[in-house]
């Protein structure tokens, strides 16, 4: 009697130190130092490499504190119907890479390290729902790397080919952001006054494209397919919690 309880308790120990090396080794294998590409990003046979890049706040997170930005590490709220889309890019080869704009560094709203570490916290989120990014930058200051400028994407290009001794296929790169066509100041593709923050993600992928001659700028409501729920933009924290009031996630 006592061999099998003894014996049933190193399985039991065995089975808990297998589930948490799994859990362990999964949130260890997010990327987490900016402007590092992941080991997880597959070389492509071609040699030519296709990029998807992301804005993060109102693309993919908000904050549940009502900033514009996360205020603290665990100041992140995903937003919906994300995780097929980007897993899509991934199966086709994207190297999926987040872009932001942190001014609130250089106002002395967040620290540099917090807006890192709320930008892991979000991919770590991401990682959860089975999506994976590649890569990411921030700009913390008004230079050239702050979008529209095009420095964060000139960066990357920059160690895809040196790291990876790739090209760039700019043809087929997009860049998903909510910044589109700004408010009061822009007209939408189809001739409707703009209602977005600002227009910084679609300049950044006008001026991409005037330098390379690639990116397509698409709109997270197209991209993620929110506008087919009558959601145009997710500006902050409660217009998340009103939508998954009406649509919980699965
Ligand atoms: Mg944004």
């Amino acid at each position: 009697m006592k061999e099998t309880s003894y014996f049933y308790s190193i399985i039991l120990i065995i089975v808990f130190g297998l589930i948490s090396s799994l859990l362990y080794s999964d949130q260890n294998s997010v990327v987490t130092a900016r402007r590092i590409i992941s080991e997880k990003f597959k070389i492509p046979a071609e040699k030519s490499v296709k990029i998807a890049f992301f804005d993060a706040d109102s693309t993919l997170r908000v904050a549940p504190s009502g900033k514009p930005s996360a205020n603290s590490p665990d100041d992140v709220a995903i937003l919906p119907m994300l995780a097929g889309p980007m897993r899509k890019l991934e199966q086709e080869g994207y190297l999926i890479a987040i872009v932001s704009n942190q001014a609130g560094v250089m106002y002395g709203h967040i620290t540099l390290e917090i807006a890192r570490q709320a930008l892991v916290k979000t991919i770590n989120d991401l990682a959860l729902k089975g999506v994976t990014i590649h890569y990411f930058d921030f700009a913390e200051n008004e230079d050239s790397d702050r979008k529209p400028e095009t420095g964060m994407g000139d960066r990357l290009a920059g160690l895809v080919k040196e790291k990876l001794g790739c090209a760039i296929d700019w043809k087929n790169s997009i860049m998903v952001g909510d910044s589109g066509w700004k408010k009061g100041k822009d007209l939408e593709p189809d001739g409707t006054p703009g209602d977005d923050f600002s227009n910084t993600d679609r300049l950044f992928a006008e001026n991409l494209n005037k330098k390379y001659g690639g990116v397509k700028f698409i709109h997270p409501r197209d991209f993620f397919g929110w506008i087919k729920l009558g959601i145009k933009n997710f500006k902050d924290f409660p217009s998340l919690k009103e939508f998954l009031e009406t649509h919980p996630e699965k």
